[in-house]
């Protein structure tokens, strides 16, 4: 089954070419034939035929059907599903049941999605390669001694893999962008607020946002506009009104376009490969009649720096709910209700969490506050300033998304920095809020996959995708 788009899927199903059955078990052979590469953390193989079987009859009956209907997705475990697992790849959670369903998984559901299962990641979303896993390292899709990116590895894994045709993941510093560059797919981060964060298991509650990983623009598009808007169960939702995405995307043409390309995103320091790719394409672009802008985004280089100290102090707040009292795991050691905090939360976290859960505390903690969370938030104004004005003067802001291709498995666990470098393309826009994606380029010279991350204004997913289709690479 050769199945390259949702459009192409829907029109088989609705002329009943194929059936929802059909689908859903090519989908679970596949999934079950990749089980050794730990994608999915739990699959859902009797909930998902079963609700394949009721689509079918809903069209045999000639009921109407949704704006996803048959799609089959995975949702990365830390999106909550009622009477599922919610692991967020923690042992902390490992047999934790969530006891309510995401905004975002309810709204997919009415449009007659189809749940395939959840999938890997890094230990509560803290992580660039799925190493930091409770549930086993994913390997890249294109060479198995390597990453597939993080945190939302499995997410990423399952749709270059066809294990899901969509998937969701986080992305709160560019876990759903990364991940999408180092798989060949298209990774969306929408703006801030545009999609719910309700049932959205928190890190650093300010950054993340639920994000879309497809094989193309369009079928980001159409799960984006089926998610995004108001939520009354989330206050920092957006009431700004949902586009019609895919009207938008069809007006961009590249005569004309504005493309800013600020040096600093181009070190000496970038892999040699990634650079000639990302300014191929630009290149390319540029004889196709747009305007290559260069700009300037100094101080680029405290990006890093403040993002982790604003993650960590927001992560150790948020975190403090996992007590071994109310969720999931209760460490058997303790004599008493102390120890027992202290015992299921030593013995339930594994050690980034911990390094992070350490490092929020103590910029967060009186003498340092000022020094380290008051500056990081300064800095987070000023970014927010400088993106704001380049973009007076361009329609999008593009370079690589990751200053190298995916690294091997290991190469990055020992030196927790060089791992927190991995990020430094795509955490700009987090600590902004502007919506980004991950555009696929093709591959390096040692036939690795390489991604183009643009940057668009609040709001501008529609324009951010048309956008990337222009670049995207044929599969
Ligand atoms: N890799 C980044 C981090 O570890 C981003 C994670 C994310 O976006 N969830 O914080």
């Amino acid at each position: 089954m050769q199945l390259s788009s949702y459009e192409d899927l829907r029109s088989r199903l609705l002329s009943k070419k194929i059936t929802c059955e059909e689908v859903v078990r090519f989908y679970l052979e596949r999934i079950d034939r990749y089980q050794d590469d730990n994608i999915y953390i739990t699959v859902f193989h009797d909930q998902a035929l079963e609700r394949a079987r009721s689509l079918d009859r809903k069209l045999s009956a000639g009921e109407s059907v949704g704006r996803l209907f048959g799609l089959p997705m995975a949702i990365k475990d830390n999106i909550a599903m009622k009477g599922g697992r919610l692991t967020c790849a923690s042992k902390i959670l490992g047999n934790y049941e969530s006891v309510y369903d995401a905004t975002a998984v309810i709204r997919l559901e009415e449009e007659d999605a189809i749940f395939l299962g959840k999938t890997n990641m890094d230990e509560f979303a803290m992580g660039s390669s799925n190493e930091n896993s409770a549930f086993g390292n994913v390997p890249n899709p294109f060479d198995k001694n390597r990453v597939p990116g993080g945190s939302s590895g499995g997410s990423a894994a399952a749709v270059a893999n066809g294990l899901a045709m969509v998937s969701l993941g986080s992305d709160t510093g560019g876990s759903v962008r990364q991940p999408a560059g180092f798989c060949d797919i298209v990774g969306l981060k929408p703006t801030y607020g545009r999609i719910s964060r309700y049932g959205l298991v928190a890190f650093a509650s300010s950054f993340d946002q639920i994000g879309v990983l497809a094989r193309n623009c369009d079928d980001a598009a159409l799960v984006l506009e089926v998610m995004a808007g108001k939520d009354g169960h989330d206050a920092t939702s957006s009431y700004h009104a949902v586009a019609d995405y895919s009207s938008e995307m069809a007006s961009i043409s590249v005569e004309g376009l504005k493309i800013g390309v600020p040096k600093e995103y181009f070190p000496d320091s970038l892999n040699p490969d990634v650079a000639l790719m990302v300014k191929g394409k630009l290149h390319e672009l540029r004889d196709q009649g747009a305007e290559l802008v260069d700009i300037h985004l100094p101080d680029s280089e405290y990006a890093i720096a403040a993002y982790y100290i604003l993650v960590t102090a927001e992560a150790s707040s948020n975190l403090a709910r996992f007590d071994g009292a109310r969720y999931g795991f209760r460490s058997e050691h303790s004599e008493d209700l102390s120890s027992m905090y202290v015992n299921s939360r030593s013995e339930g976290f594994g050690k980034e969490v911990k390094r992070r859960i350490m490092l929020g505390t103590y910029v967060l903690s009186a003498g340092y506050y000022d020094t380290y969370y008051k500056k990081a938030q300064q800095v987070r104004r000023v970014f927010q300033d400088r993106y704001r004005e380049a973009l007076e003067k361009v329609d999008v802001i593009a370079g690589p998304t990751s200053p190298f291709p995916p690294f091997g498995i290991g190469d990055k666990t020992e030196n927790p920095l060089e791992m927190y470098l991995a990020d430094v393309f795509t955490v700009p826009a987090s600590i902004v809020g502007m919506p980004a994606v991950s555009v696929p380029l093709g591959f390096d010279s040692l036939n690795l996959p390489v991604g183009m991350h643009l940057i668009c204004n609040f709001f501008e997913e529609g324009k951010l995708l048309g956008i990337a289709k222009k670049m995207q690479h044929s599969l």
